[in-house]
């Protein structure tokens, strides 16, 4: 959604979120390319900080009293944003508690990275999402996009997610109902914000054996994603069942990608990574609109090419005013 802020208008919303809001931070045109993996995109025009589920309800809340839209971020390692920048208020989910719930539950808060989660529960003998390490990003972007590693989706640890409704309202809603699937969550439409999850967790495991697990999942990734450089993971969905792959190819978008001729291309500062060619890379200098048509090539090739329609699994936030129909 786009919004033109007047003056006025910001700097009232700024002085009631300064107000209302217990420990978030309010600052405005902060540049957004530093708080993502990719390091492109323009500035937030107020970028609001927030660790607890009140300060984002507050913060919402005020949104909704000056009619303007929130973006969410979390921690930016699956969005490619705007050269424009995001207009309006940026909800960025940064920190907060982890807690046990029961004896085989935990609960995290939305902007707890997945990383500290899974420290937090190796360290207490509690498995379950120790292959999750090297995940990067927080709670809520993993459960709005529904994280998926070696074909297993961090929704199958889910019990319960506490969301915040466009109308304010504070609901616990169980796993069943997030509509989770590959890439998938209710999120992605709802325009609920996640505040926290609780996870399904069993206790009585060996720390020691919990940090082997993790550590092997580290390694697959060093072995096999370009992390030395600048990107915000895979760029395409892997193609469902029903897309007419070519025999002898597998069914992963990189396989596409790379049949199409376009592993190590390059376009302006982006390039599709010689590693995994489902990773676009972003060199110094680099545009989030290199980015994006570059993003466009890779899909027209392996279409013309196959005849399959690959699908983004980044997110696409910000001003993309010139190309809004092509928006997810
Ligand atoms: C090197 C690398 C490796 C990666 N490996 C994997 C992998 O193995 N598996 C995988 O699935 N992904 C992977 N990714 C992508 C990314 O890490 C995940 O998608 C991650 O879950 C995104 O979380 P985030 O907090 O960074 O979300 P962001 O990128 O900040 O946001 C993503 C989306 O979630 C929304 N969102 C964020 N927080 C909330 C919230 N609290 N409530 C509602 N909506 C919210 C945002 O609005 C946005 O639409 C990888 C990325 C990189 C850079």
């Amino acid at each position: 959604m786009e919004v033109d802020v007047t003056r006025e208008q910001r700097a009232a919303v700024v002085a009631a979120l300064r107000k209302s809001l217990t420990a978030g931070q309010v600052e405005v045109d902060v540049p957004l390319a530093r708080l993502t993996t990719m390091r492109v995109g323009g500035p937030a025009e107020v970028l609001v900080t927030v660790a607890t589920a009140a300060d984002a309800v507050a913060t919402a809340a005020i949104a909704r009293a000056h009619d303007l839209p929130i973006t969410v971020l979390g921690g930016g390692s699956n969005v490619l944003v705007a050269d424009r920048g995001a207009r309006g208020i940026v909800l960025r989910m940064h920190g907060g508690e982890v807690r046990a719930e029961g004896d085989d539950g935990v609960r995290a808060d939305a902007g707890v990275t997945i990383n500290g989660l899974v420290r937090w529960m190796v360290g207490r003998g509690l498995a379950g999402l120790e292959s999750w390490a090297g995940t990067p990003g927080t709670v809520g972007g993993a459960i709005c996009g529904n994280a998926h590693f070696q074909g297993r989706l961090i929704s199958e640890h889910v019990r319960e997610v506490r969301l915040l409704q466009p109308s304010g309202a504070v609901v616990d809603v169980p796993a069943a109902d997030m509509a989770f699937g590959y890439d998938r969550s209710r999120l992605q439409h709802s325009g609920e914000v996640a505040l926290s999850v609780v996870f399904d967790v069993a206790p009585g495991a060996a720390p020691e054996q919990l940090r082997l697990v993790a550590r092997e999942s580290l390694a697959f990734r060093k072995r096999t994603q370009p992390l030395h450089q600048a990107s915000a993971g895979c760029i395409f969905q892997n193609p469902g069942p029903e897309a007419p792959v070519p025999d002898g190819v597998p069914r992963s978008a990189g396989a596409l990608i790379d049949k199409a001729g376009l592993k190590g291309e390059q376009a302006g500062g982006a390039q599709v990574s010689p590693l995994h060619a489902n990773f676009i890379v972003a060199r110094p200098g680099a545009t989030a609109a290199d980015i994006r048509g570059l993003v466009e090539r890779c899909r027209d090739a392996v279409h013309a090419g196959t005849g399959v329609r690959l699908e983004e699994e980044i997110v696409y936030l910000g001003d993309w005013a010139d190309s809004s129909e092509r928006h997810r």
